[in-house]
């Protein structure tokens, strides 16, 4: 359990150095039952689990396992486009740090969900996440409309089929939100910074 403490640890430095700054997040071991994908990420409890047996002689397995669910916590729940990109930036810090198994493993994942088969729902509700992410002011009739006009749905019909479409929606709203909110406050460091150079 140690190692697993000070490997979590070490990977969020490593490659989310601006995520939990407050050190709020934790890494439990949990039943493979509680987490059958091997790892779970509760974003509301701000727990990482991990389910054993990992492969003890391949540490980059059990580094790829933390890196994933790291990159839930960052962005969401789905493996949409901004796990994605967020995942496949931890790929690319691996390689600049010369981990080049680790970075394969991660790119050879990402490969291995893009082709995946998944349910038509997984796709609506990333299709309806990524859209709130891209369009964070969008209404939700907006958002479900244009969804719908995608997969060839009424908003009704897709709202009928999908009912998580409105909770994801407002999840993601949440989120987009909060996003900006941290933008604005990243924006006014730079422009204070900036006023200062200039000035001396
Ligand atoms: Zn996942």
């Amino acid at each position: 359990m140690e190692i697993l403490v000070s490997l979590f640890n070490e990977l969020r430095s490593c490659f989310f150095p601006r995520w939990d700054i407050k050190r709020e997040w934790k890494i439990e071991v949990r039943d493979r039952t509680e987490a059958p994908g091997g790892g779970y990420c509760d974003r509301e409890n701000k727990t990482i689990s991990v389910s054993p047996p990992w492969s003890e002689a391949d540490d980059d397995d059990l580094c790829c396992l933390l890196i994933h669910e790291m990159s839930h916590a960052v962005t969401n729940d789905y493996h949409g486009k901004k796990w994605e990109v967020c995942f496949l930036t931890a790929a690319d810090k691996a390689l600049g740090i010369g981990q080049i198994e680790l970075a394969d493993k991660i790119r050879s994942e990402v490969k291995t969900y893009r082709e995946s088969p998944r349910t038509i729902a997984h796709y609506v509700y990333c299709t309806i996440h990524d859209a709130v992410s891209d369009q964070p002011d969008a209404s939700m009739d907006a958002v479900i409309a244009w969804v719908a006009s995608y997969y060839a749905f009424t908003p009704q019909e897709l709202l009928k089929r999908y009912r998580k479409a409105e909770k994801i929606f407002y999840e993601a709203k949440y989120e987009a939100k909060e996003e900006v909110a941290q933008m604005k406050v990243a924006r006014a460091k730079f422009d204070e910074l900036v006023s200062q150079t200039g000035r001396g």
